[in-house]
């Protein structure tokens, strides 16, 4: 009997899984309409002005703007804040109003030239140890026809040879610093 009764071993409980399910609460679980009253998102709002879409373009020499006379120096050193941006040329900023061929505005970011003031002498070309500049003709234009493009403005070295030698002191040098 006292066999039998050892045998009557109260049966041991089940093991743990190895694995056990993380439990979830549903306050967690993401809410099935929360994606759907989301607000869309906002549109980009346009630059004021179309100074976006004008930046990209790209400008022309040619057009019906005939009727303007030579501008006289120097350069408005503030005209980045008078002027709206007209466009590019190359990749060259140009600075309105533009009214080609007879008005050109300003050419350049760093290294900046009022085309409508120039009068094409070629000081600056020469004056530049970098090669910045090389002449773009302009035709049409009653100042001169022809002007000092900087095309390579970005290997300007900030020297102001070329802001010092023009005769009508239409060259403005922005140094980045
Ligand atoms: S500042 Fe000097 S390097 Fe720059 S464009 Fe003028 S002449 Fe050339
Ligand atoms: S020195 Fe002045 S006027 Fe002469 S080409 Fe250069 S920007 Fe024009």
């Amino acid at each position: 009997m006292a066999a039998e009764s050892a045998k009557a071993v109260a049966p041991s409980p089940k093991p743990a899984p190895a694995t056990a399910k993380p439990s979830v609460s549903p306050s967690s679980l993401p809410s099935p309409t929360s994606a759907s009253i989301s607000p869309p998102p906002a549109p980009i709002a346009p630059v004021a002005g179309g100074g976006a879409s004008s930046a990209n373009t790209t400008i022309s020499l040619t057009g019906n703007g005939t009727n303007y006379s030579k501008v006289d120096g120097p350069i408005d050193p503030g005209f980045k804040s008078k002027r709206q941006q007209a466009g590019t040329f190359q990749g060259i900023k140009v600075w309105g109003p533009l009214d080609a061929p007879g008005q050109l505005g300003i050419w350049g970011t760093e290294v900046c030239v009022d085309f409508d003031i120039c009068i094409a002498d070629g000081a600056c070309i020469e004056a530049c140890p970098v090669n910045v500049y090389e002449w773009l003709d302009t035709p049409g234009h009653p100042a001169s026809e022809k002007k000092p493009f900087m095309i390579r403005e970005k290997d300007c070295i900030f020297c102001m040879a070329c802001e010092n030698v023009c005769p009508p002191q239409c060259v403005k040098i922005f140094n980045k610093g």
